[in-house]
């Protein structure tokens, strides 16, 4: 172990490139992680708040996980089999049937696509072209929903759709998502005006596609209201309502699915981060059988559905979703986590709460106060990062297995920050 922090972060500037970003908030080298804390090279550890963007709900190195998967790959277990049959992807299918299709009573086909969100974000929109024959989809304001060029075309955030250059961005339109234009504005109705009128030069869609609550764009969460009235547009215009949980999911909201509690059927649904349970790359679309028209190797992909990932997913799925326990655990963490924030904004003038479940933050109105929030944390053994248009909100994705200790002691650590950084930008102000 070497305590010459700055040579080994030399390789990073060097070599690495300039696209990186998650390590500039956070300039240490990280050697191990177990739970909810990450230990750098010079022994510090973190308490982690930010969890892989919700990547690792269930943890770090979760024993369980872990076993599991060192005993598949001693056992000369099946590493890259394309997407041939396999023991692990059979038990993994099973596992996903019965501990989470079935008892919710949905009915969907598991379509392995590339391993990471963006790769099942364009799966479905590509899909809903192909069964509706349109081109248009609709999206939401401040929706994010990956970076490769389909899925980028649904993003909103101007400084990621920069990153693809001087490209035109096609056959998308962006609506208001609720609250967008403030309270005063019903965005629902504006949807539904510029659809039902015919010169308003939106083209009929296939789909819409939406984040129960969303993730990058400042946690903003829909109300049942929204997303059923949403799903009816959907169902009056022909058109597929993708409902993109590749964040809000695996419980990040207090249930598996982040809608469960709507009574909406998405037509597809794009999952990932959380879904391998270890965090390892690993996504799918979820597809309604009737929609399910792809034909063999339409749409292949060399790293579809990896079998590592098989084996932790479905130790996920049994460990933690085969009874209520977990969700209970979820919904006391998400009051701590309420009550935590409370006392932050009320710290800050103006600033207030967003998002749900275990997805919350604190929006405190301006992105360099945000950003010094989670820089001052970081220095005390926090990490977090900020999300919004302006990253305006403070963000906590915590994972939701963390103690409870642990838990109200990055809350400290995070209010603590807060105070300090308010204080100095008052007497900056002043
Ligand atoms: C992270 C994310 C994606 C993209 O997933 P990647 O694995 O980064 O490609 C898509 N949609 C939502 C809602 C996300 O949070």
């Amino acid at each position: 172990m070497t305590t010459d922090m700055s040579a080994d972060l030399a390789i990073f500037e060097r070599r690495e490139s300039e696209a990186r970003s998650y390590c500039r908030s956070f300039p240490k080298s990280f050697v191990k992680a177990k739970g909810a804390e990450l230990t750098d090279a010079e022994g510090r550890t973190y308490i982690d708040f930010l969890a892989g963007c919700s990547s690792l709900n269930y943890g770090h190195n979760d024993p369980d996980m872990q076993s599991a998967l060192i005993a598949h790959i001693t056992a000369d277990g099946i590493t890259h089999g394309l997407d041939m049959h396999s023991d692990a992807k059979a038990d993994f299918l099973r596992a996903f049937e019965d501990i989470i299709l079935t008892p919710r009573g949905m009915d969907y086909k598991v379509m392995m696509t590339g391993p990471t969100g963006t790769n099942a974000v364009e799966a479905a929109m590509k899909l809903a072209r192909k069964v509706t024959g349109r081109r248009n989809i609709i999206a939401f304001t401040n929706g994010f929903h990956g970076m490769t060029m389909g899925a980028l075309a649904a993003t909103g955030n101007a400084g990621k759709r920069a990153g693809a250059g001087a490209v035109s961005f096609s056959d998308v339109a962006h609506m208001p998502y609720e609250g967008a234009f403030g309270e005063g504005v019903d965005s629902l109705r504006i949807i539904e005006e510029m659809l039902n009128n015919p010169s308003s030069g939106v083209d009929a869609p296939a789909a819409f596609i939406i984040e129960p609550v969303q993730g990058e764009g400042g946690l903003n969460a829909a109300s049942t209201a929204f997303m059923q009235g949403v799903a009816r547009l959907a169902k009056e215009h022909g058109a597929l309502l993708i409902a993109d949980d590749i964040q809000a999911g695996c419980g990040r909201t207090g249930s598996f699915f982040s809608f469960e509690t709507m009574s909406i059927e998405p037509d597809l649904i794009p999952m990932a981060k959380s879904f391998s349970g270890m965090g390892l790359p690993f996504a799918a679309l979820l597809i309604k059988p009737e929609h399910d028209i792809w034909g063999p190797a339409e749409h292949n992909g060399t790293f579809r559905g990896n079998t590592h990932a098989f084996v932790t997913a479905r130790v996920a799925l049994e460990k933690f979703w085969t009874d209520d326990a977990f969700q209970k655990s979820i919904a006391t963490k998400a009051e701590i986590l309420r009550d935590g924030l409370e006392r932050i904004a009320d710290a800050i003038p103006g600033a207030r709460l967003k998002g749900r479940g275990m997805m919350q933050g604190v929006d405190v109105g301006r992105g360099d106060l945000a950003s010094a929030i989670c820089a001052r944390a970081f220095e005390k053994g926090l990490i977090i990062e900020t999300s919004g248009a302006h990253d305006e909100v403070v963000k906590v994705l915590a994972p939701l297995t963390i103690p409870e200790t642990s838990f109200r002691k990055g809350l400290d650590i995070l209010f603590e920050a807060a105070r300090e950084v308010t204080q100095t930008h008052k007497l900056a102000a002043e």
